[in-house]
């Protein structure tokens, strides 16, 4: 059995009084939801601010993203160990608007998600398809892609820390949902992708979160399905009712 896990993405929005008073709101509603791990993962100034308003509450943290090297020369990047210390459980790599709008590569996420795991850090690692692809039938070429690249530094045994975050591009801030039966083909061959990779007991405990225009209204079928463990939420993720609305869609898994 795998335990639901929902997070919510932030992206660049709030301000330090809105992301504590949603932080706040999310996390008095989810004490009474435990059947499901949830996460928020704010901007990065608001870290801190969050980490204070959710402490010894049942909602964990996590940043949007992480650079590889620990400390040095690196102007405007965040490492593993500031997370970590911050107190950040989880840490969102990959995601479609680092590799799309910033321009990060399959090489570079890598190295960050070793990183990131070896410093004790849970990975999110984000895969998906532009819609052009898809429209090529290329979407299983990219999905097996991003998740083997994005792996290619990690063996088995750390993969009690990984959850994959499978989001079609094209799906993600534009109000358009993957179906589920379009979201559990995909999610059915990552998990095979990582039975062969990794091991079937891997496999079966991998979670794999559905990301891309989740809301109170679709959630519920979306997870439904049998490989869709969860979901990584944006937009909805900007107000506690309808991010927690989704966290309780999450329970009927
Ligand atoms: C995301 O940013 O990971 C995401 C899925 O966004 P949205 O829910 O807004 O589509």
């Amino acid at each position: 059995m795998r335990k639901p896990f929902v997070a919510g993405n932030w992206k660049m929005n709030t301000s330090r009084a809105t992301a504590v008073t949603l932080a706040k709101a999310v996390a008095g509603e989810c004490a009474s939801v435990p059947a499901v791990d949830v996460a928020v993962c704010p901007p990065f100034p608001y870290l801190q601010a969050v980490a204070d308003a959710l402490a010894g509450g049942p909602v964990a943290l996590g940043g949007q993203n992480a650079y590889f090297e620990k400390e040095g020369a690196f102007t405007g990047e965040v490492s593993p160990l500031m997370l970590k210390d911050i107190g950040c459980r989880y840490v969102i790599l990959g995601h479609s608007e680092r590799r799309h709008v910033m321009g990060e590569k399959d090489d570079l996420i890598a190295r960050k998600v070793a990183a990131c795991l070896d410093t004790g850090l849970q990975v999110i690692l984000c895969v998906g398809e532009l819609i052009e692809e898809r429209r090529a039938g290329k979407t299983a070429d990219v999905v097996k892609r991003q998740f083997l690249a994005g792996l290619e530094k990690v063996d088995a045994s750390r993969m009690a820390s990984v959850t994959i975050a499978y989001e079609p591009v094209w799906a993600i801030g534009t109000g358009e949902t993957a179906t589920p039966a379009q979201a559990q083909e995909v999610h059915k061959l990552i998990r095979g992708l990582a039975s062969e990779r990794f091991g079937a007991g891997v496999a079966q405990a991998l979670r794999i979160q559905y990301g891309g225009s989740v809301k109170p209204e679709n959630a519920a079928e979306l997870m439904s399905q049998p490989d869709v463990d969860g979901a990584l939420v944006g937009g909805a993720a900007l107000k506690a009712a309808s991010f927690v609305a989704i966290v309780k869609a999450a329970v009927s898994k």
